[in-house]
């Protein structure tokens, strides 16, 4: 290469969940990048989608984890193993949706360099198990989820001690429904979501906080923080994702537009930073104030979970996912999901599980519960 050229060797990335509200808007921000060469991308089941997004990645090849179709390169179970064993791509977007997304970044992590996580149930769920695969694996993450994206940025580089760390959450969209009312609000109500587009379970999740529980459950295995030393901070005007309170008392934030292509763009490129898409404006009102644990009690039992040891963790993820079915598919009240999650809770569930079988088995046996009371409920 001739000196001064200015070629740069793109790196190979793959898309983990590429059908889903996260893979679109990742492949929208590799779409705009020189830097990357798509050499990958999955789904659960939406083959035709996928192949409609190959035809704008042709080098990539595709991979189908629940169902088998036609000019799909890898299908079935270890379609995702094969995908990677192929392409062994530096990066990896982890897209998937839910308790699925563990064995999958487990995988992904042994045959890449960095993982761009924006499953969170991967961390809540395999917590230091997880982060242990990962580690053995010399694989780094840097992680979607906006508000940990933002703390990542706001503790990367800072030279002073951190005492605790701040995440926001916008209240979802029945945030202003009294308490008492709650329990008639419909699927159609919850799933305007008043700043995010996201994807049906975690909008419901944001109007109980439930996505919140799980995001600090995600911090303190990300950043190492004790349950107490993190924060969940009510911001409906989701411009402050996250914030850092510094041994002097400064408290450090970051601000941004609510578009989650920013923290994928930041995962993928870091450290540098890329073009924005649209300018923000921080002008305007911004408050911050407690959460009211009647109206969110899933935040409370997050907290709860986090010092109850690993199981709790997997039951609290497992049970809100399929109650969260449930409501969508009006089989129980928006105020039964947390019922059927606290109910579940109540067994005894094992304090340490370090392997993936474990893991899987408390998920399973946590489903079947919830699935026993949401019949109850109906
Ligand atoms: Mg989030």
């Amino acid at each position: 290469m001739d000196e001064g050229d200015d070629f740069i060797q793109s790196k190979k990335i793959v898309v983990l969940g590429a059908t889903g509200t996260i893979g679109k808007m990742t492949l929208d921000v590799l779409k705009r990048s020189e830097e990357f060469e798509v050499v990958g991308i999955s789904a659960h089941k939406s083959a035709k989608l996928l192949l409609k997004e190959k035809a704008e990645f042709p080098g990539a090849l595709t991979a189908l984890t629940g169902d088998r179709a036609e000019d799909i390169d890898f299908c079935g179970d270890h379609a995702i193993e094969a995908l990677m064993e192929k392409t062994h791509p530096e990066q990896v977007v982890v897209g998937i949706a839910g308790f699925a997304g563990l064995k999958h970044a487990i995988t992904a992590a042994k045959y890449s360099n960095r993982l761009c996580l924006a499953n969170k149930e991967s961390i809540v769920a395999g917590g230091d198990f997880f982060l242990k695969s990962v580690k053995d694996s010399n694989c780094e993450i840097i992680p979607v989820d906006s508000e940990h994206n933002a703390v990542f940025q706001l503790i990367d580089g800072e030279k002073s001690p951190v005492e605790s760390i701040f995440i926001t959450a916008s209240g979802g969209a029945v945030r202003d429904v009294p308490v008492e009312n709650l329990k008639d609000v419909t699927p159609e109500m919850v799933l305007k979501h008043p700043i995010w587009n996201m994807g049906a379970r975690i909008t419901v999740d944001s109007a109980t906080m439930f996505n919140k529980g799980l995001e600090i459950m995600e911090a303190h295995f990300l950043f190492g923080f004790p349950a107490n030393k993190i924060v969940a901070v009510l911001h409906p005007q989701g411009k402050v994702h996250g914030m850092i309170r510094l041994n002097d008392g400064t408290v450090k934030m970051l601000a941004s537009r609510a578009d989650m292509r920013l923290p994928i763009a930041y995962a993928c490129h870091y450290p540098k930073r890329t073009e924005s898409f649209e300018d923000f404006s921080p002008f305007g009102e911004l408050t911050f104030e407690r959460p009211d644990l009647t109206r969110y009690p899933a935040l409370k039992l997050a907290y709860e979970c986090l010092n109850e040891g690993d199981g709790a963790r997997v039951v609290y993820n497992a049970a809100d996912e399929i109650a969260v079915e449930a409501f969508l598919k009006k089989k129980i009240y928006f105020t039964d999901i947390y019922r059927i999650v606290e109910k579940v809770l109540e067994n005894n569930w094992p304090k340490i599980l370090n392997d993936y079988e474990s893991i899987e088995a408390v998920d399973a046996k946590a489903r079947r519960l919830a699935r026993k009371m949401v019949k109850r409920c109906c």
